[in-house]
């Protein structure tokens, strides 16, 4: 089976088979992985090395902190706000005289799921206007950051759209620490973190499974936590505990540890970038070359590597060549190409475990549907 779904994805061949043993007999220590405590010496070094390898492989700073954290992405829409909203004199309807403000770039439902959450504890300040269709992201350089603002807060890589940042946006300065969603792009690409207030990520996409979220924090805006914050969700305690403050999900981070593993030992991530290149090329091309056949809404600049959501039989689609489409697809041996409820349609996620076969297959199946259907 090829599996092409959005999270929670495919993992590699090779890592799986390593948990499949470990599974049994972590290390030799003749019990498993999963019931190891997290207060061993043999866990202190998976986390201690799991730290290690992402450090490396993403080239992080020591200005940063990694933490490894419950909740998912959304325990990270309270936890941002809760953490980093400063106190400053503003007077808004909803908050009264004394508030926090936050800026907020939103560019699909994630990021706008984010400022939802964040406008419980503060004020929001949206950076720029909110496209309708979510088919890009307004030009960095004419975004408003406000003066008051505590972060700037955007979402690297929208899942369900399809729209990611090329890199790292410069703002009109001056402007608050950013702070990125990378959950579905991270690890795909190089990034340069150091420019980030802070990233974070669930593992469930490209880093493993579900349970685990790594933050990428820098040091220096730890300790001006809201005193109210669940404590699981300071970042300050979490640092300060080395992470296991209480039970982290061990087998989520052992899980994570070999896919940081993996990513090495594939050329890390200058390598992953090069193939996520070469199999998103694959499929704009098929969508390109169909003479509208199959159609992407995105601007070209705004394309996501990871997540290519289209529309089978103009732009709009027709209900019944995709789920033509679809059935086909699952005939061959691909799942999970079904467009997000939201949305409709097809969406073809191209993490960094599918293969530039399955994604040959893919392609290969768009021309010979669209041959068979135009
Ligand atoms: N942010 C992005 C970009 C996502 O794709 C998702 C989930 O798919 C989330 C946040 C929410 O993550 P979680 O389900 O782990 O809370």
């Amino acid at each position: 089976v090829s599996l092409f779904n959005a999270g929670p994805a495919k993992l590699p061949r090779p890592v799986l088979l390593k948990l499949q043993k470990e599974l049994l007999d972590y290390n030799g220590l003749g019990y498993s992985i999963m019931e190891l405590s997290h207060r061993s010496a043999a866990y202190a070094r998976l986390n201690a090395d799991t730290e290690q390898m992402l450090r490396e492989s993403m080239s992080i700073p020591c200005s940063h902190a990694i933490l490894f954290m419950h909740g998912g992405g959304t325990g990270q829409f309270s936890a941002i706000p809760l953490n980093f909203m400063e106190t400053k004199g503003r007077t808004t309807a909803e908050h009264g005289v004394e508030t926090r403000t936050a800026d907020y770039v939103v560019t699909g439902l994630w990021s706008s799921k984010a400022a939802q959450e964040a406008k419980k504890f503060g004020h929001i300040n949206m950076v720029c206007p909110v496209p309708e269709k979510f088919t890009y992201v307004p030009e960095p350089a004419t975004w408003a950051p406000s003066i008051d603002a505590s972060y700037l807060y955007y979402c690297a890589n929208e899942t369900i759209h399809g729209v990611e940042f090329p890199e790292v946006p410069t703002p009109p300065t001056p402007h608050a620490p950013l702070v990125a969603d990378i959950s579905s792009n991270f690890l795909s690409r190089p990034m340069d973190v150091s420019k980030l207030g802070l990233a974070f990520a669930g593992a469930q996409k490209n880093a493993g499974c579900a349970g685990l979220t790594i933050v990428i924090v820098q040091r220096e805006l730890l300790g001006r936590c809201d005193p109210r914050c669940p404590v699981v969700l300071d970042y300050g305690i979490v640092e300060k505990h080395s992470s296991v403050y209480n039970t982290p999900p061990v087998w989520s981070l052992f899980v994570f540890n070999q896919v940081l593993k993996w990513i090495q030992e594939t050329g890390g991530l200058p390598a992953m970038e090069a193939m996520n290149k070469a199999k998103s090329k694959r499929i704009f091309d098929a969508i390109d070359q169909s003479g509208g056949f199959y159609s992407s809404a995105v601007e070209d600049k705004w394309r996501s590597r990871m997540n290519i959501p289209f529309r089978v039989g103009g732009p709009n689609g027709s209900q019944e060549l995709e789920t033509a489409f679809l059935t086909g697809a699952e005939a061959r041996g691909m799942v999970g190409l079904k467009g997000h409820r939201s949305m409709g349609g097809i969406r073809a996620s191209l993490y960094n475990a599918v293969t530039e076969d399955e994604v040959f297959l893919l392609s290969s199946y768009m021309e010979e549907f669209m041959s068979a259907n135009r």
